[in-house]
């Protein structure tokens, strides 16, 4: 079994897309271990992006993922990482498949629903930012 860090983003909360987003992830048997409405911070966009802060789309991905509120959680399940990232589908909702929550919900490359970890490390990364009391 695998856990994966997922940060449900401010236009999903907005949009009201909260449960159905959810509703996907529980329905394909993953399971939650924890989940928090939360207010991103700037220093907080900053450290959990740390890989993209000096790319072009940094800037305005920062105000966006700070206007609003956000759910952190984290999934359990077998491959999760991978499941998570299939269901949330390609990072550009014009391009993601149909089926996918982004393919399905999304029409912009950064509002785009959804965050799922990319890798077992990032997981572990992301999970012990978000959630210390996890680690
Ligand atoms: P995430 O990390 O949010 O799961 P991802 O792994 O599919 O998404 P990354 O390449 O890690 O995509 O980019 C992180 C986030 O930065 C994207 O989800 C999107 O919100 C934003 N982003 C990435 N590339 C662009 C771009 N070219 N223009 C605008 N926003 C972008």
């Amino acid at each position: 079994t695998q856990r994966s860090f997922v940060l449900i983003k401010p236009d999903a909360v907005r949009r009201g897309l909260v449960g159905a987003v959810l509703a996907r992830f529980e329905a394909k048997g993953l399971r939650l271990v924890t989940l928090q409405l939360r207010q991103v911070t700037g220093e907080e966009s900053d450290q959990h992006y740390a890989e993209h802060v000096d790319r072009p789309f940094y800037p305005p991905l920062r105000t966006f993922i700070t206007s609003g509120p956000s759910v952190a959680l984290v999934v359990e399940g077998d491959e999760a990482i991978e499941v998570v990232r299939a269901l949330n589908g390609a990072t550009d909702g014009r391009k993601a498949a149909p089926g996918t929550i982004r393919g399905d919900l999304s029409l912009s490359n950064r509002e785009n629903l959804v965050h799922g970890s990319d890798s077992p490390e990032s997981a572990a990364r992301e999970i012990a930012f978000w959630f210390p009391e996890l680690g």
